[in-house]
C-alpha cells in the first residue's frame, strides 16, 4: 500500500488489490484521450476514474462522460477534481456487477454514440474486455490501458503462444490496434510490468461472422476448455454430440480430425460454429 499526497489535499492509500496504478503526466493523459477516438459527438463510459486524471481530458473531448469507480474513498477526491467539469457523472459500482448497457442508457439516452475508455485495473482485464465485447455491442470503440503482454495476446494469431479465447473474441468483434506502449515508470505507483494502450474498434462489417453468436461464444470457450486435448475431445465435452457427429462437423468445416483449437482461425471457428449449429438443430 503506497501513500501519496495528491494535489487535492490529504493522503490517499493506493490499493494494490484494486489495481490502483494512476497516471499523472498530463501530456500522456491528453495523448490517451486523443487515441480514444472521442469527439464531441460521443458519450464515454470510463471504468475506474481514480483521481479523475483521464476523466478530465476525456470530458474536454466528449459530449458526456459516465465514470464507474468501485472505491468509495476516491469520491471526495473526485468531487474536488471534477468540481468544474459539468459533463461528467461519477457512479460508484463494480464494473463486473454493473449492467453497463443500462448504465449507458440511463446516463446518455438510447441514441448516443458510445465509446469506452479506461486505464483498466489489470486484475480484471480479461473479464472486463469480455464483458464489454459481449454485453455492450453499442460501444463503437474500447480504448484501454492493459499489460503489454496481454496486448500481445490480443493481437496474436493462430499458432502463437497467447492465442486463445480473448484474442479470438477481440478480433471477432473488433479491429484491434496497439496505439501506444507505456513504460511502468509512467504510473504511480509503478506496476511490475510495462503497459500498452490498445484500441479496439468495432467492425462495421465483420470479416467473418457467425449466424448464432451465442453458440460461437460457447464454442470458443469450450474449444479451449482442456488445452492439452484435441479439438474433437473438447467438442464432445462441451456439446451434446458424440464423436462421429463432432468428426462430421469438423470435416464439413474443412478441419483436420486431429487439430487443436489454437490452430483455428476466426473464419474456421465461424464455419465450425455453423456446422455444430446444424448438428444440434
Ligand atoms: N483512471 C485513473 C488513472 O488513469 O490514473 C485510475 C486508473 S487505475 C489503473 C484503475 C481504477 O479502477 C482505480 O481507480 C480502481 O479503484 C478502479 N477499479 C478497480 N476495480 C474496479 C471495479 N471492479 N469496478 C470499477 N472500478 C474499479
Amino acid at each position: 500500500m503506497k501513500h501519496k499526497k495528491h494535489s487535492y489535499g490529504g493522503e490517499f492509500h493506493h490499493k494494490h488489490s484494486l489495481g490502483q496504478n494512476f497516471i499523472e503526466d498530463e501530456s500522456l493523459l491528453n495523448q490517451l484521450a486523443d487515441l480514444s477516438l472521442v469527439t464531441k459527438e460521443d458519450c464515454v463510459l470510463e471504468i475506474g476514474p481514480g483521481f479523475g486524471a483521464l476523466t478530465k481530458p476525456l470530458a474536454q473531448r466528449a459530449k458526456q462522460v459516465v465514470s464507474l469507480e468501485i472505491d468509495p474513498t476516491l469520491f471526495p477526491i473526485l468531487n474536488v477534481a471534477l468540481e468544474h467539469v459539468d459533463n461528467v457523472r461519477v457512479v460508484q459500482g463494480d464494473v463486473m456487477k454493473t449492467d453497463l448497457h443500462t448504465l449507458a442508457e440511463e446516463s446518455f439516452g438510447v441514441e448516443c454514440s458510445l465509446r469506452v475508455a479506461a486505464n483498466l485495473p489489470y486484475y480484471i482485464t480479461t473479464d472486463v474486455l469480455t464483458k464489454l465485447l459481449v454485453t455492450l455491442p453499442e460501444a463503437k470503440s474500447i480504448a484501454v490501458m492493459i499489460q503489454k503482454e496481454v496486448g500481445d495476446k490480443l493481437l496474436s494469431q493462430p499458432g502463437d503462444e497467447g492465442y486463445g479465447p480473448l484474442a479470438i473474441l477481440c478480433q471477432y468483434f473488433c479491429e484491434v490496434r496497439r496505439a501506444l506502449d507505456v513504460p511502468a515508470a509512467c504510473f504511480t505507483p509503478p506496476p511490475k510490468v510495462d503497459s500498452s494502450f490498445m484500441v479496439l474498434e468495432r467492425w462495421t462489417e465483420k470479416p467473418f461472422s457467425a449466424d448464432d453468436e451465442a453458440l460461437l461464444l460457447r464454442l470458443i470457450k469450450g474449444a479451449f476448455a482442456m488445452r492439452r486435448k484435441t479439438l474433437i475431445n473438447n467438442l464432445i465435452a462441451c456439446f451434446p454430440i458424440d464423436r462421429a457427429q463432432a468428426a462430421a462437423a469438423m470435416d464439413a468445416a474443412g478441419l483436420d480430425a486431429q487439430c487443436r483449437a489454437e490452430a483455428l482461425s476466426i473464419g474456421q471457428f465461424c464455419s465450425l460454429c455453423g456446422q455444430i449449429g446444424k448438428t444440434l438443430s
